[in-house]
């Protein structure tokens, strides 16, 4: 089957078509400044990527790019929209109603709209990106998949904050964690190459990109994630804080004279390795050369970060009650030996060492402990897109 994956944002559209059959990316794009201007990128499998301006004032119009691009008659990969068998949408929230994807109807496109005020920034894009491909390819079955959706296992001591119950009943106010097809497919896959039962196996995967954070898996489930209501709790992150005292907000509102809003900007936009570098970079190429070459901020940036990430391991290896096997994932935590190394040293408590030649590795799978480990370290690139091309396949 031919799955087209959309992830799309308010003013940016990701898209891949994947052959389900192979799982091989038959092409990939993304569609930028949607409502703004419009650029759209395409790179058909093989070849060399095309981007061109075009006009696009809405997220229809940014759909009808899509499929003019995997159409076209030169540059194209299908010869027509009916080769395309389904749609796979990433959606950022799906509160408490959805533990799993879900072949999306009427009654699923309200559900997400009930639980948009969770995720403000998000849920209204994924819908209208819904709602683009049912106009422009109707009758072509759709699928859902939630970032929420693996953590939804987590228990109610893990899930709940500390805060009156009736927040929680009357608000569902709790911990719902996001990155969830990564951790499940990084967890499936660290597993598999450890040569360890999923079903029997205690596995924390920090997914480390941009966006960062941590989970616990236990038996094939999530029992416990760094990220809570929002992205922005736990890990120190690209631009956002992660964990803070919340009386912080409040503090900075008055020393600043900022609103709410202004301070969950600074929170979320300009804090982080980029904020703790004094707003060197939030990319960590550019941390460490600057750690490398002696510079404080970038130094202390990184440090805080990895010190951040030890701490979640510690108190998930304690979650888990022992751990066998370690992922990093992600962006940095893919291609960054350097944070690994800083993190995986201090980890000697519970038997680990790592092999640092195995370490010097890039984008891709490899074991990079010692063969005496007591725990398994992997890297494990991740892969959302043929996760929710999988699911999708699944479900229609
Ligand atoms: P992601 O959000 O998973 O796409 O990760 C993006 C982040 O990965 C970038 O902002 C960089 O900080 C980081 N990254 C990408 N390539 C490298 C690299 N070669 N070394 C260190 N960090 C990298």
């Amino acid at each position: 089957m031919k799955i087209l994956v959309i992830n799309c944002g308010s003013s940016s559209l990701k898209f891949q078509l994947i052959d389900s059959d192979t799982e091989a990316v038959i092409g990939k794009g993304l569609c930028e400044r949607i409502g703004i201007d419009g650029r759209i990128s395409f790179t058909p499998e093989g070849k060399d990527k095309i981007t061109k301006d075009a006009a696009m004032p809405d997220h229809n119009e940014a759909i009808k790019l899509v499929i003019e691009a995997l159409t076209d008659p030169e540059t194209g990969v299908v010869k027509s929209l009916s080769e395309i068998d389904a749609v796979g949408h990433r959606i950022v929230h799906g509160g408490e109603n959805f533990t799993k994807s879900v072949v999306i109807n009427e009654d699923v496109i309200k559900a997400i709209e009930e639980v948009s005020d969770l995720a403000p920034l998000h849920n209204p894009a994924n819908l209208i990106g819904i709602r683009a491909c049912q106009k422009i390819m109707p009758g072509v079955p759709m699928v859902a998949v939630f970032d929420t959706a693996f953590h939804q296992t987590m228990p109610e001591d893990a899930y709940l904050y500390g805060l009156p119950y009736s927040c929680y009943e009357k608000y569902k106010i709790r911990r719902y964690g996001f990155h969830g097809t990564s951790h499940a497919y990084v967890s499936k896959k660290a597993a598999e190459l450890a040569g360890v039962d999923y079903e029997n196996s205690k596995i924390i995967v920090c997914h480390l990109g941009n966006g960062a954070s941590v989970s616990a898996v236990k038996n094939g489930k999530c029992i416990d994630t760094s990220m809570g209501l929002t992205p922005l709790e736990g890990l120190i992150m690209g631009t956002r804080s992660g964990d803070v005292d919340p009386s912080v907000i409040e503090f900075i509102e008055q020393k600043e004279n900022l609103s709410t809003k202004e301070v969950m900007n600074l929170l979320n936009k300009k804090s982080g390795v980029f904020g703790l570098s004094g707003d060197v970079s939030s990319d960590f190429r550019d941390l460490e050369a600057g750690y490398l070459k002696g510079d404080e901020g970038c130094k202390r940036a990184v440090d805080t970060f990895c010190y951040r990430v030890l701490k979640y391991i510690g108190s998930y290896a304690a979650a888990l009650n022992g751990v066998d096997v370690i992922a990093f994932t992600a962006g940095v935590g893919e291609n960054s030996p350097f944070v690994r190394k800083i993190i995986a040293e201090r980890l000697s408590y519970l038997g680990i060492n790592l092999d640092e030649k195995a370490n010097d590795v890039h984008g891709k799978e490899q074991l990079i402990s010692t063969a005496d480990s007591k725990v398994k370290v992997f890297v494990v690139p991740t892969n959302e897109e043929l996760a929710i091309a999988r699911d999708t396949a699944a479900l229609v």
